[in-house]
């Protein structure tokens, strides 16, 4: 358990929560100015996705490459590694490219781990074991808190697996597919998170 866990008493409600508002490391990337501002109404959901990386420097690293004409690139806004270290690249109130789709309205949070990495689309490696660590989920529930207050019109949790559906050919045998998403994947605490948090899972229509 971790201190925070085990000893709620020893806080008030909303203590861990504010705590860590002071806590999140702002590391805006490159290009953060170049990305549409929005409205706080806009955002409705709230997207987690998996790093499917070995660490936060190699995520880091991926976030700050320009991979398009305006010179932006794909990253999450939030980051949270696996000790529960919270950081922001993109401020909320600008559109990050997380989910294709679904950017405009969500904010995309991006927990640090290797999912499928480094063979993502091998038909044999499609099975995600890494656990999520309590310290992490802690970490990610104080921030879900604060982005509620923060956007009241924020409704909905969604993983990425949820939102892609598409399908590639498999990197080792391109006669079979296999789904170019799958984070947070089947380690992810589902259940836990909702009930934390209070969030309507994604159900698509
Ligand atoms: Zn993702």
């Amino acid at each position: 358990m971790t201190a925070y866990g085990s000893n709620p008493a020893a806080s008030p409600p909303g203590h861990a929560k504010l705590a860590r508002m002071n806590d999140i490391h702002a590391c805006p990337l490159p290009y953060e100015s170049l990305l549409p501002v929005r409205l706080p109404e806009q955002v409705d959901l709230v997207v987690i996705h998996c790093t499917e990386l070995p660490d936060l420097a190699t995520a880091r690293e991926y976030g700050e490459k320009a991979l398009y004409d305006s010179g932006v690139g794909n990253s999450g806004h939030y980051y949270v590694d696996r000790d529960g270290t919270l950081l922001c690249y993109v401020d909320p109130l600008r559109v990050a490219n997380h989910t294709r789709g679904f950017n405009p309205r969500s904010i995309g949070i991006e927990l640090v781990n290797t999912g499928r990495f480094p063979e993502w689309f091998r038909s044999d490696n499609q099975v995600m074991t890494e656990p999520y660590p309590a310290a992490q989920i802690d970490a990610l529930c104080d921030l879900l808190a604060i982005l509620r207050e923060r956007f009241p019109s924020l409704k909905l949790i969604a993983g990425h697996e949820d939102l892609d559906l598409a399908v590639v050919p498999a990197s080792d045998d391109p006669s079979q597919s296999v789904p170019r998403k799958r984070d947070p994947g089947p380690m992810f605490p589902w259940d836990a998170v909702t009930k934390r948090v209070p969030l309507k899972r994604w159900a698509a229509p």
